[in-house]
């Protein structure tokens, strides 16, 4: 079928996630037909390098064949089967120890789901029966971060703090509440960011006074909030930001649908920064996004309540653990481990990555350019000496990333901060052949604003 026949089915009866509809039918969408190792394909035959893995997902790259041997393998032998009641199957059983055995010492299970949504959904039912079972039904708050990103069901939307979604929703879910995110260069710039960091946590602090001390459930955050713009927090944040829940009994979820599996150059975001989450949502890069695959990872604390002395838990999902899905996440990650994945992004192309992303500080329109791992952002400013920001109107980020992606780059544009999160299987040419088309992509920006 030739493209622009697709293209006119696809105008004519698909609704694109996150699409403005009645655009995408005036532009038409452009149709990725193949992939391979950072690329993918094109129907025009263009090739492009995908510098956010997907939707953050391909951790392992395009065209793992493993994969593909895992998935059909698992196929053949048990297509479905489901974990529901007393019924599991080798593929869950084995993904489960494998999991537990990479995440922090004191997280011993872990509750299947079919995306980081249905996780984060997941996430608030195990908080409020955590504090039903342990006879504090009044902890009903949980707080989260302005910006913040945590799925699109109702209960993921209403975690997030996305002010677009929140408008469009409909009434959330109650009893969130979502206090500053640690933006040092968006929102902290007046301070040391050493100092907004601890600001951002004393914040949290006022609003479980605001709440009543006693009534504050959860504090949920990602290591580094990612769709948000990936904004690594200053030091100063995370020790803070322990120090107030404990002092609260306030139980920590650390959502690491984006940092987890190799992102930041540790298996979760938690490790790098030395986090003991009682909850942690997974997905994405447990597959490499080949299977749809998420879960709750869940810390002892809570375990053991809902072992102990919870009874049946009325949640699951029929897609929960998948039999074909789990194997293709336990591949993943065993050729993850074999390869030496998250090693390799730690010691070797997150530094690699740092100094060639920070050269772009120096041009024009650049105001920060931050990464951590392989995760990477850059500030675009109107004004360099000052770091005054572009009108809104103007949508330069937009432009900047059309730019891109046109001369072959997928990069992310959030307001007017670029992004990247290339898969982990980069090598140090191509993250050179990536810097060298942003900056390009930079330089098209600034003719194209001169005009
Ligand atoms: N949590 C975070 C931090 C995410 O970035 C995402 C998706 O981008 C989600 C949750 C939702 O995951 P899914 O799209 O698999 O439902």
């Amino acid at each position: 079928m030739h493209s622009q026949d697709l293209q006119a089915l696809d105008r004519a009866h698909h609704l694109h996630p996150f699409t403005d509809f009645k655009a995408l039918g005036e532009e038409g969408s452009r149709i990725v037909t193949h992939a391979e190792g950072v690329y993918i394909h094109d129907s025009e035959g263009n090739r492009i390098l995908d510098g956010m893995a997907g939707l953050w997902c391909v951790n392992l790259g395009y065209g793992r064949q493993e994969l593909v041997e895992a998935a059909t393998a698992q196929l053949r032998e048990l297509p479905y089967y489901n974990n529901f009641f007393k019924t599991t199957h080798p593929p869950a059983v084995k993904l489960a120890e494998k999991l537990c055995q990479l995440a922090p010492a004191h997280v011993n299970h872990v509750f299947f789901t079919g995306s980081g949504s249905e996780a984060n959904d997941t996430v608030l039912r195990m908080v409020r029966r955590y504090w039903a079972l342990k006879g504090k039904p009044e902890k009903q708050w949980i707080i989260s971060r302005e910006n913040a990103y945590h799925g699109s069901t109702v209960a993921g939307m209403s975690l997030g703090g996305m002010a677009p979604m929140h408008a469009q929703g409909g009434p959330l879910v109650p009893e969130i509440s979502h206090v500053r995110q640690p933006y040092w260069f968006g929102e902290g710039r007046d301070q040391s960011p050493e100092a907004f960091g601890r600001t951002c946590a004393e914040a949290i602090e006022a609003r479980i006074l605001e709440l009543g001390e006693d009534n504050v459930a959860a504090f949920i955050a990602e290591p580094v909030q990612g769709a948000g713009g990936a904004i690594m927090p200053p030091a100063s944040y995370w020790p803070a930001v322990k120090e107030v829940l404990a002092k609260y009994d306030i139980l920590l979820v650390v959502d690491e649908v984006i940092c987890g599996f190799g992102r930041l150059g540790e298996w979760f975001g938690s490790l790098h920064y030395d986090l003991e989450p009682d909850l942690m949502p997974i997905a994405k890069g447990l597959s490499s996004g080949y299977l749809p695959i998420g879960g709750v990872l869940v810390g002892d604390r809570v375990a053991e309540t809902l072992i102990e002395e919870g009874g049946e838990f009325f949640h699951g999902f029929t897609y929960s653990g998948h039999p074909v899905c789990a194997a293709v996440a336990l591949k993943n990650l065993e050729i993850m481990q074999a390869e030496g994945v998250v090693e390799g992004v730690r010691d070797d192309l997150g530094p690699y990555l740092a100094e060639r992303w920070a050269s772009l500080a120096e041009h024009p329109l650049v105001g920060e350019a931050r990464s951590l791992g392989l995760m990477g952002a850059l500030e675009l400013v109107a004004d360099k000496a000052s770091g005054g920001r572009f009108d809104k109107r103007l949508a330069v980020g937009n432009l900047c990333r059309d730019i891109c992606f046109a001369s072959g780059l997928v990069m992310r544009s959030v307001g007017d901060t670029m992004i990247i999160a290339p898969p982990l299987t980069i090598t140090r040419e191509q993250i050179d052949e990536l810097v060298a088309l942003a900056r390009d992509a930079l330089d098209e920006t600034a003719v194209r604003l001169a005009k």
